[in-house]
């Protein structure tokens, strides 16, 4: 018996196979299910961003993984194995959170967390039982959840290694999803799970791909001291309230924390009130940035423009906040307003979307803004976030931000910085404009 996963792309564009490479990372998703297969099942993988799927494989099952921008790619992938009789099963993020679609386009619909629920579909499947939709209501611990990585053995991967420590936010920002699924709760694994699993790794580097690795700061201290004798280097995500603890930014630096991405979202105090995104208004962002720094971590800062507060001179002012606090990465990205959140729910009854399901339609590509903002048009949002990119990526703003004191902590790190500014720069212009899909039909 064998299950096939597949890990599907946005899209490609014509004559173009080539992949973005700092979105060549493992998928830990694909790990975790290998994990819960038993092994009387054979197991074959796909990473459609890096490959060709041979359609004509022998299998029993076919595992895809959906998000809302890969949605139309994997109900592409499905319609053709679906023509051979071959079962679909679909899950992730866009299967949970809009799972009346995602239900027309594959055999078996998996809702939620995959723990406790996969081994049952398993044995469904063995029994020839298999049933149309598995839903999970009441999510496992994390304990004893070690990713397979045996299942990306050939695939030319970037050498990161891809570690989770904890799921879930216990924030409210209206247009993210990582709340919704996780329904604003936040778990996380026992720490000798995360440091048995650090020690098997080959890795120099890590990214903790938890959504907000500071959410419980107890924990979050636990875990910083139980890592520093492994001697990693490691980045990851969290929130700006870090810079409160002055314990915390220090166990974060001496475990090896090398930067962190931080959600700024905007400079406008009205933005971040109607987004909900107390956290960062109860701060003053300056001094926080500083703090931080001091700690001698790096910050990635992102940034949404397009909310019904936002100006076009709030681009510049932004462009120049990043500059004056050389962050090594900033991201200017527009509002996308994902299904299931509140502001997609918002965006509908108010009539702002062009296209209720935008990421069905193959014209629409990668940095297209799919509503209509109130202070610019859609085009103008697109077109300024592509431009204050295009900015950020400059010689100049390169030559500006590399005078950071955190780029000159050990020898390494100015190549590194330029390295990552290099590669940044070449895949900001090669996402713009990938079109969701391939174009093939998919019904
Ligand atoms: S802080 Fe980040 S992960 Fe948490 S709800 Fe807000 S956007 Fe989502």
């Amino acid at each position: 018996m064998k299950i096939t996963f597949i890990m599907p792309s946005i899209g490609k564009k014509p004559g173009d196979l080539s992949y973005v490479k700092t979105w060549q990372m493992e998928p830990l998703q694909i790990a975790i299910l290998s994990a819960l297969t038993p092994s009387d099942i054979n197991r074959e993988f796909y990473d459609d961003r890096l490959e060709n799927i041979n359609y004509e494989t022998q299998t029993d099952l076919v595992a895809i993984t959906v998000e809302t921008y890969t949605a139309r790619r994997s109900y592409e992938i499905a319609y053709q194995f679906r023509k051979k009789n071959v079962k679909v099963v679909m899950g992730g993020f866009h299967a949970t959170l809009v799972p009346e679609e995602v239900r027309q386009y594959c055999d078996i619909l998996f809702v939620g967390e995959a723990e406790g629920l996969w081994e049952k579909l398993i044995i469904d499947l063995k029994n020839n039982e298999l049933k149309s939709e598995y839903i999970n209501h009441s999510p496992l611990s994390l304990a004893n959840i070690f990713p397979d990585r045996t299942i990306f053995s050939g695939k030319r991967y970037q050498k990161l290694g891809l570690i989770e420590t904890g799921r879930g936010c216990t924030f409210n920002c209206d247009f993210c999803s990582i709340q919704k699924f996780y329904k604003r709760t936040y778990r996380y694994r026992p720490l000798e799970d995360v440091v048995t699993e650090l020690k098997s790794l080959p890795y120099k580097y890590y990214f903790f791909v938890d959504d907000n690795i500071v959410a419980n700061i107890v924990h979050a201290k636990k875990l910083f001291t139980a890592l520093i004798p492994l001697k990693i280097k490691w980045f990851t995500q969290g929130s700006i309230n870090m810079a409160d603890d002055p314990e915390l930014l220090d166990l974060m630096k001496r475990s090896g924390c090398l930067g962190v991405l931080i959600g700024f979202e905007s400079l406008n105090d009205k933005t971040l009130s109607s987004m909900n995104k107390g956290i960062n208004l109860k701060h003053d962002r300056e001094k926080s940035i500083l703090k931080i720094q001091a700690a001698g971590i790096k910050i990635y800062g992102t940034f949404v423009f397009g909310h019904e507060n936002d100006q076009e001179k709030d681009f510049d002012k932004t462009f120049r906040f990043v500059l004056k606090h050389k962050f090594f990465i900033a991201a200017f990205n527009h509002l996308v307003p994902f299904p299931g959140t509140e502001m997609y729910e918002r965006f509908k009854r108010n009539g702002s979307l062009i296209n209720e399901k935008y990421w069905l339609d193959h014209n629409y590509c990668f940095g297209d803004v799919s509503y209509r903002p109130q202070n610019f048009s859609a085009e103008t949002l697109s077109r300024l976030c592509f431009l204050y990119r295009k900015k950020f990526y400059s010689t100049a703003s390169i030559f500006t931000r590399f005078f950071n004191r955190t780029n000159f902590q050990h020898f390494s790190h100015p190549f590194f910085y330029l390295l990552i500014s290099i590669l940044s720069r070449r895949d900001a212009k090669k996402r713009q404009g990938l079109p969701m899909g391939t174009g093939q039909a998919y019904e």
